[in-house]
């Protein structure tokens, strides 16, 4: 217990600092703070570090690997009192894992595929449930990243094409985009990754008559304030919240 107590004093006040800096991101740009969802990114997380920022008054998790989640999940099952936290799917999904997912998540921010796609709306149909998604994309051309690429017009068109099958997916509720920006060390050179993805899902929004596509999420510790005046919705912060920086 003095080791939980110890956890939620430091991450209070890493939540005050990182708080303050969308709340201040925000103000610059002219939007509310509440259009933009902190998701405490938990990866490697012990329970009693989550358990404490749930005290701190956090209620989106994120994780990006199914099996952790499904690891940490009961350990953290009888912690939440009468109300429990949105569990945020951050990480690539296999397909093999894609029914567990729909059962432990409340929204999968990294679908990737429309194949992926396609089982979870079979899950999701047969689970009963309608399952918020966000599609993966990457416009900064890197190889290594998941996602539908959408740099060039033809990987465009082919995602508007996807796009258009997805939204026939009776089980899934397509919410808007997710990114990953690369690794670089100034921030502001994340800008036009951000700006592109915030175009692209406007985009999407006219081709194919996407009017409920309005979550955009990208931002983590590294860039999340100019994420925001990006017009990011939801922010993926880890290291800011239980390490502090
Ligand atoms: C780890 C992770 C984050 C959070 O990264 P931090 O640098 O710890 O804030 C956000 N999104 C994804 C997909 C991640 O895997």
């Amino acid at each position: 217990m003095a080791e939980t107590l110890e956890h939620e004093v430091k991450i209070a006040a890493n939540l005050a600092r990182v708080e303050e800096l969308i709340a201040a991101a925000c103000a610059r740009v002219g939007r509310a703070r509440r259009e933009v969802t902190l998701v405490a990114v938990t990866k490697q997380r012990s329970a009693d570090q989550i358990a404490a920022a749930w005290r701190c008054g956090v209620r989106h998790l994120g994780e990006n690997r199914v099996e952790e989640a499904e690891l940490k999940a009961p350990q953290l099952a009888s912690r939440w009192e009468a109300e429990p936290p949105a569990w945020h799917l951050i990480g690539h999904l296999q397909s093999r894992k894609a029914r567990t997912a729909v059962e432990l998540f409340d929204t999968i921010e990294s679908v990737d595929s429309l194949r992926l796609a396609t089982r979870l709306d079979r899950f999701a149909a047969e689970a009963g449930r309608r399952l918020p998604v966000l599609l993966e994309v990457n416009v900064s051309g890197e190889e290594t990243k998941y996602g539908w690429a959408a740099t060039r017009t033809a990987e465009i068109e082919a995602l508007v094409e996807d796009a258009r099958r997805l939204a026939e997916l009776t089980s899934l509720d397509v919410r808007g985009l997710m990114t990953m920006a690369p690794l670089v060390t100034d921030a502001e050179q994340t800008r036009p990754v951000f700006r592109a993805v915030r175009e692209l899902r406007d985009l999407l929004r006219r081709e194919a008559s996407f009017t409920t596509w309005d979550e955009l999420s990208m931002g983590m510790t590294n860039d999340y304030p100019v994420a925001i005046e990006e017009g990011a919705t939801l922010v993926r912060i880890g290291r800011a919240i239980f390490e502090g920086q």
